[in-house]
């Protein structure tokens, strides 16, 4: 399992930047706090800053006034265990035969061991196992005999897996997502005092904070190309289904995003709407498991008619639990982060509104303390079905034998956490909630049954292999 991140490439003519790219960094923090990284093309060079923990750590303000250069992409990155050093940090550079690409990629291919043997036997040299490494020496290839829309129809027919990057071809700016949109991607215009130009990246939000205009998503299998003001769209895949990883309106995004047409926040009042529907319980109070939960749970109280009350405060300094990297910090940080509101609980029938249950260690921890505080019943609600299938595609989820609803029942894992009642989310009401047709979906984790082949694993496949795609221009 590799990243899952988040990206942002600025084309702003006339004026600098790096400042602007900080920014969007900030609004995409939630997407990954282990490292971040900016690079900056100008007058044939690029130069990069990046470094290990949050955006404001790794780049100091000064710093960044001093690049200069109109073309930029950035990178924010959690990673899995043992790999959240500055080695993997993105963007990756890499000077070649006509200038230099920078690359920065949100997914995980799915036969990067399988391209990157046969670039070995090539006698292509890796310094990291990165699989944005292979695209990269993919790509150079194809650089060096077609020009950019070509090299990347010809790198995308290699790829299997999910992969929403900015690249910088010298100050060429390049939005590529893949044909089936698995991450999300977005683009839209500043014109204000950050900047006149555009933004493209992983959620609205990085749009947004400069005041920007949101234009739409890239689609999938769409490629930008940004040189100076001109942007130009390249349709080099047509697909005839997406696979949206689903998880991004469940958990991943942040609920003032639009992704995929979809405002999040949307989604995830449905959500608690349809939760209350399908799994009712009498009950004095509704509380989310805060953030992610929050907007779920109004939609729970709000069709339930359960008064919405918050049984748990956050400690907003302290990371996602989900990308912590190692299972001993994600431990502290449940204590670190959550704390009761005991005068709210006391004596109460709580609900509870969180978005999955992976591990099922941190749902008990949470039950445990709500009653400690006092609660008399403790009733859980997830807003997704039980995940019972790892993802392969770019979100860190642990192995099959420790994803707990893949080896337990409902009425089990209701013990396991200790609650008085579990009741999950369907899919049907999660797709519905989404308003995206389930063929539009990935939906992997959930099911078992993945929009792409993956050894090993069940597939229904969208579509043809992207060998035989029809080409869209
Ligand atoms: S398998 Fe699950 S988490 Fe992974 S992309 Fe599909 S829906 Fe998202």
């Amino acid at each position: 399992m590799k990243d899952a991140c988040g990206v942002v490439g600025a084309a702003f003519p006339g004026s600098d930047a790096a400042l602007p790219i900080y920014y969007s960094l900030y609004a995409l923090q939630h997407r990954g706090q282990e490292s971040a990284g900016i690079a900056i093309a100008h007058n044939g060079v690029t130069r990069s800053i990046k470094g290990t923990g949050i955006v404001p750590w790794v780049f100091k303000r000064t710093d960044l006034l001093s690049v200069h250069g109109s073309v930029g992409i950035g990178h924010v990155r959690y990673s899995t265990s043992g790999g959240s050093g500055i080695e993997n940090a993105q963007p990756l550079t890499v000077n070649f035969g006509g200038g230099t690409i920078a690359i920065a990629h949100n997914g995980n291919l799915v036969n990067s061991g399988e391209l990157r043997r046969e670039l070995e036997q090539l006698g292509h040299v890796f310094l990291s196992d990165s699989d944005t490494e292979v695209i990269v020496h993919l790509l150079v290839k194809e650089l060096m005999r077609n020009d950019i829309p070509e090299s990347i129809r010809r790198l995308m027919r290699c790829l299997n897996g999910s992969y929403s990057m900015v690249i910088m071809v010298n100050d060429i700016l390049v939005a590529v997502r893949d044909p089936l949109g698995f991450k999300p991607l977005c683009f839209g215009k500043v014109d204000s005092e950050d900047g006149h130009g555009y933004i493209v990246a992983s959620e609205s939000v990085a749009i947004e904070v400069h005041d920007g205009e949101f234009i739409r998503d890239v689609r999938p299998g769409e490629v930008l190309v940004i040189t100076g003001a001109q942007m130009e769209s390249h349709q080099l895949y047509t697909p005839k289904n997406a696979a949206h990883c689903v998880f991004e309106y469940v958990y991943f995004a942040r609920p003032d995003s639009i992704i995929d047409g979809r405002l999040v926040y949307d989604v995830r009042l449905k959500i608690g709407e349809r939760l209350a529907a399908e799994h009712p319980v009498e009950a004095d109070m509704v509380s989310p498991v805060p953030d992610s939960g929050i907007t779920s749970a109004i939609g729970y109280s709000k069709k339930s008619g359960i008064e919405y009350i918050e049984a748990l405060m956050k400690n907003r300094y302290v990371g996602r639990t989900f990308i912590m990297p190692s299972d001993a910090v994600r431990k502290k940080a449940v204590q670190l982060k959550l704390n009761t509101i005991k005068p709210n609980i006391d004596g109460r029938r709580v609900i509870l509104i969180d978005d999955s249950i992976v591990r099922g260690n941190t749902s008990r921890r949470i039950v445990d303390r709500v009653k400690k505080a006092g609660a008399s019943e403790v009733h859980v609600r997830i807003g997704s079905p039980p995940i019972i299938s790892p993802c392969y595609l770019g979100i860190d989820m642990p192995t099959r034998a420790e994803l707990i609803a893949s080896h337990k029942s409902i009425p089990a894992v209701e013990t396991a956490i200790h609650a008085e009642t579990l009741g999950y989310l369907s899919v049907e009401g999660l797709v519905e909630a989404t308003g995206i047709p389930a063929s539009d979906l990935c939906l992997g984790c959930l099911t078992g049954v993945y929009p792409v082949e993956i050894p090993g694993e069940r597939c229904a496949l969208r579509q043809l292999r992207l060998e035989e795609f029809d080409s869209g221009e």
